[in-house]
């Protein structure tokens, strides 16, 4: 990971007491879930996603869309919800998408997504809460 600051910070060791190890792997070292695998592709319900790792709020579900990709995505974050940083990993240019509480690694953020922004927010299921309301 990157060394910005955020407001919430843990060490290694605490996250991994806080999360899953299917979670630590992707929110905290860049992971990435295999497509499909996520009840959330499914989740139709009215609610608000939140971050997996500190419960910042993050989707409203009205932004929830099915691109077809196998994970998880939407077409705009609540205000200030997550940062964006250039990943230039496995040998690609990608925007990658951060909570902006924690930092943890959420998925990328593509120009290929619906009207009104044009953007796919293409997310780990397992980086996300869902929360019915
Ligand atoms: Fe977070």
């Amino acid at each position: 990971m990157a060394n910005e600051k955020y407001p919430v910070e843990k060490s290694d060791t605490e996250w991994r007491t806080l999360l899953d190890a299917d979670q630590f792997r992707v929110l905290r070292e860049h992971g990435t879930e295999r497509p499909g695998t996520s009840p959330l592709n499914h989740e139709k319900r009215t609610g608000q996603y939140d971050c997996a790792a500190c419960g910042h709020p993050l989707f409203e579900s009205s932004t929830k869309y099915e691109s077809g990709s196998g994970w998880p995505s939407f077409f705009r974050p609540l205000p200030g919800a997550v940062s964006t940083t250039t990943d230039s990993s496995h040998g690609m240019t990608r925007v990658e998408v951060r909570c902006s509480n924690c930092g943890g690694h959420l998925g990328h953020v593509f120009n290929d997504g619906p009207a009104p922004t044009g953007q796919r927010y293409c997310m780990n299921g397992v980086s996300l809460n869902f929360e019915p309301k």
